[in-house]
């Protein structure tokens, strides 16, 4: 079974709720490639030297300006190598899930060909929040297209060459190449389902309706999901922090 580490690699805290703190996931699996991470938060470059796009978004978000909080500084105190992060699986390239890139210039860099696309071709709302900075050092981009492929009943991608499994989910509406990610983890799944649900998996009715313009059409869809299926762990692409903490995370 592999170890999957849970991380969260960018505090923000919303004016709405009041006073909840809310963390940004990703994960780091122990994979049989060398480690594999699932997102990557805000990088060093985000901490230390932001882009004004990344000052503008950090301020509106209240966010923690700590770069103990990059993904490479907690692979480095876990007692590895960030050479050692072979992989990376992005949801999307929004830039508080993609800002992490450059601190790894060598790991393979998994994502929707749709993503990739969008990124270059911005046509909604929110496709302008890529930012540049995350992909000026040329990450080793492996964009992958659909072939008839299901996770469960998803429309999905398997990523060639990993193992445990790693699958891209479908899960398109946040941007136009939005994808969950699951992770074979023993007999279950670890499902993150990235921007696609509210923060917090929050699945009643207000929470919803306050995230809907933004999130997509799958909540019905992730939520059933969810119920029919303990055995998966699901998780929102953004949890509160105090969940974290009870995970054992930052
Ligand atoms: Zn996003």
């Amino acid at each position: 079974m592999p170890i999957i580490h849970i991380l969260n690699c960018f505090s923000k805290s919303l004016p709405w709720p009041p006073h909840r703190e809310i963390g940004a996931v990703c994960l780091l699996a122990e994979t049989n490639q060398g480690l594999l991470l699932v997102d990557t938060g805000l990088g060093l470059h985000d901490y230390e030297k932001p882009a004004r796009m990344m000052r503008d978004f950090m301020r509106v978000m209240r966010a923690v300006k700590d770069p103990e909080l990059a993904a490479v500084r907690q692979v480095t105190r876990l007692g590895w190598k960030p050479t050692d992060v072979r992989h990376i699986i992005l949801t999307h390239l929004h830039l508080d899930h993609a800002g992490g890139l450059p601190d790894f210039p060598k790991a393979q860099v998994h994502v929707y060909r749709r993503e990739y696309e969008a990124y270059l071709h911005p046509r909604k709302i929110l496709e302008v929040a890529y930012n540049q900075a995350d992909f000026a050092h040329g990450p080793q981009w492996n964009l992958h297209e659909l072939h008839n492929e299901k996770w469960y009943d998803f429309d999905a991608i398997r990523l060639p060459g990993i193992e445990p499994e790693a699958w891209l989910v479908l899960l398109t509406g946040h941007t136009s190449g939005h994808c969950g990610v699951a992770l074979r983890n023993g007999p279950g799944w670890i499902f993150c389902c990235g921007d696609s649900v509210p923060v917090n998996l929050q699945f009643d009715f207000v929470s919803v309706m306050l995230y809907r313009p933004t999130i997509g059409p799958h909540v019905p869809r992730l939520k059933a999901f969810s119920e029919a299926h303990p055995e998966i762990r699901i998780l929102a692409g953004h949890m509160w922090l105090d969940w974290f903490k009870k995970e054992g995370s930052q």
